[in-house]
């Protein structure tokens, strides 16, 4: 079974909007201000069901306690309703590309030029303090790639629900080019918001419905 790589939490900040968008199979944590109990009750007044992952549940090796899976959402929320409210749009912040700064005394820090060749390298420590800059930056950079694959792979998993989504709308869920259609909608208005995608799929739709059947 596939995990995924990050996770949400609840906090008592924004508790309707994170029930709100909240999609199928995703993880989340809640904070020790809530009993499950309390938790339980909530989602399922906002229609998410969900479950606790047991101590030997991969979910909780991975993320510890206080550990939910979404089963199934009962949101009556219409496609276009969900494009408003950011539903598809990914939730992990850009990370900053790590900067070239001594975090202890703030000294910038002077790449070497190593001879021969043009690659520019970090000093191992500060020329100021002595902290040990490379392996800290190396690490930042570590992180920094990390965030930004989760980040790329949860928008092509938003993508694609969106897709799902709005090919079952249109009625071309079982549509043999409905890959096709996909395509041109998407290339033709994907450049001006989900929304539009949605109508140019619409419109396609049903020139393609009535030559299908
Ligand atoms: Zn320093």
């Amino acid at each position: 079974m596939s995990i995924p790589l990050f996770k949400y939490q609840l906090n008592e900040t924004e508790t309707v909007n994170f029930f709100k968008r909240l999609k199928q199979n995703d993880i989340f944590t809640y904070s020790d201000s809530y009993l499950w109990g309390d938790v339980l009750s909530i989602a399922s007044k906002y229609g998410v069901i969900i479950r606790y992952c047991p101590p030997a549940s991969e979910e909780y090796k991975t993320y510890g306690s206080h550990v939910c899976k979404v089963l199934y959402l009962n949101n009556e929320m219409k496609i276009e309703e969900k494009i408003k409210d950011g539903y598809y749009e990914t939730r992990i912040q850009h990370p900053e590309y790590p900067k070239k700064v001594c975090k202890q005394c703030n000294t910038p820090f002077i790449s070497v030029k190593k001879s021969p060749g043009p690659k520019r390298e970090i000093p191992n420590f500060c020329s100021n303090c002595g902290h040990p800059i490379k392996d800290e930056y190396e690490n930042d950079l570590k992180v920094y790639n990390v965030i930004m694959q989760n980040m790329h792979q949860e928008s092509k998993r938003l993508l694609n629900l969106f897709k799902t989504d709005a090919l079952e709308y249109c009625g071309l869920s079982n549509y043999p080019k409905a890959q096709q259609v996909w395509n041109y909608a998407w290339e033709e208005s994907h450049s001006s918001g989900l929304i539009n995608v949605l109508a140019t799929l619409e419109e396609l739709s049903e020139l393609v419905i009535l030559r299908y059947m």
